[in-house]
């Protein structure tokens, strides 16, 4: 039965919006959601969900934490006193744990002190992460709180896939290392695909990509990363929406040098104009495949750059794990896109790798498998859930405190 004492909130501070589920970490039943955006803006808007509810405010919103203040007066609204309901915990999703936070973490003064100090890291990200956490505390004082960090399962990586082949001493010195992101998702998915298959995780040898707005990939054995394409920050890797991905660092230097790019000009471009903006005016899949359709040869190339990636990186997990067992699609684009996935892995049957166009194309949108049944490589798509992995791990956190 679901009461309040069972329920943990959790929430997701983003760099100019605020996520956030009230949830039962075992059934995974949502009893409130929402969405704050634009926060800073003159135009913030807040959507509340509650059961059948739905409050909408909007006006300008400072920031988080008159942000969250809000969320509490809607919950209040709709007849849930977050502050006397007795929750069991609240869950924090931080970005960067750096070489500090390897698991979720009870939250203290120190902690808080921590991620602040790892802002350097990932500085849109851990300041609103910490005024999040802040905010609530003083909201809900007396209710524990756990962060939990995206970087936490690429933590132990092997020290070959986590080192950058530069001049060791500043690496040490800046704390430059893959790190990875996306943790959560792909140890949540990893661990639900083996659940899955009804397979011991520590068997498996498997591919992971999440691909949303932002896109990673992963090679995962025995229930560990040994391999993640985010690097130091999460622009490394796979095209994502408005991020490039893998570039020649070079090409930095040379638009500092021939175009008179500063740091801030280089961040914006990387950031924000990239990925398939960049190549296609668009980042989002739905209207990018609109645009294929009508013939746009900038949107047929954008495509054919994403593709070519999840190959590349495919094909080197592929080989860094001696052979795959399951691939697993996940996020925005990788539950919805069954062109994506049939284009990634096309003519691998010699590697026990297919796709069955039937399976790919069904509108079933739950766990599922789409590589003919006799095939060797078990290739699925597995809705990813970081609110109910970070509930899960809060509560478990707060158990064994
Ligand atoms: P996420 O970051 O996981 O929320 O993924 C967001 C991205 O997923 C969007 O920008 C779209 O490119 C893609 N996406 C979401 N829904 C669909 C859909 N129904 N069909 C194709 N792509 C989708």
């Amino acid at each position: 039965m679901t009461t309040s004492e069972n329920l943990v909130l959790v929430i997701n501070c983003g760099s100019s919006s605020i996520k956030y589920q009230l949830l039962e970490p075992q059934s995974g039943e949502v009893a409130a959601s929402g969405l704050v955006e634009r926060i800073g803006e003159d135009d913030s808007a807040v959507e509340h969900h509650c059961g059948r509810r739905v409050l909408e405010r909007s006006g300008r919103i400072p920031d988080h934490r008159a942000g969250l203040q809000q969320v509490f007066e809607l919950f209040d609204e709709t007849g849930f006193d977050l502050a006397g309901a007795g929750l069991r915990a609240v869950g924090h999703r931080v970005v960067h744990g750096g070489e500090v936070f390897h698991e979720p973490t009870p939250v203290t003064d120190e902690v808080v002190a921590t991620i602040l100090a790892l802002a350097d890291l990932a500085p849109l990200h851990n300041p609103p992460n910490a005024i999040g956490i802040e905010s609530v505390r003083e909201l809900l004082p007396g209710v524990p709180q756990v962060a939990v960090f995206d970087t936490a399962f690429f933590f132990h990586l092997p020290a070959a896939a986590a080192t950058y082949a530069i001049d060791r001493k500043v690496a040490a010195e800046y704390g430059i290392r893959r790190y990875g992101f996306h943790g959560t998702s792909h140890e949540y998915v990893s661990g639900r695909a083996a659940e899955f298959l009804g397979r011991d995780p520590k068997q498996l040898r498997q591919i992971i990509f999440h691909l949303g707005n932002g896109a990673s990939a992963s090679a995962v054995r025995g229930g560990r990363p040994i391999d993640t394409s985010m690097g130091l920050t999460p622009l490394e890797g796979l095209v994502m929406g408005t991020r490039p991905g893998d570039l020649d660092p070079g090409i930095l230097g040379h638009l500092a040098h021939a175009g008179g790019f500063d740091v801030e000009r280089i961040d914006e471009l990387l950031n924000r104009e990239s990925g398939l903006k960049g190549m296609a005016g668009v980042n989002d899949f739905r209207e990018l495949r609109r645009l294929i359709d009508a013939g746009d040869e900038n949107a047929r190339l954008a495509y054919d750059v994403y593709v070519h990636r999840l190959r590349r990186y495919l094909g080197a997990y592929l080989v860094a794990l001696g052979g795959v067992d399951v691939i697993t699609f996940t996020a925005g684009v990788g539950e919805n896109n069954p062109d994506v996935r049939a284009d990634a892995l096309a003519g691998l049957s010699a590697f026990g790798i297919e796709v069955d166009q039937e399976l790919n194309t069904s509108e079933d949108r739950s766990a599922r498998r789409i590589s003919p049944p006799d095939a060797p490589v078990a290739v699925l798509v597995v809705p990813t859930n970081e609110e109910l992995a970070i509930a899960r791990a809060a509560s478990r956190v707060v158990t064994s405190a």
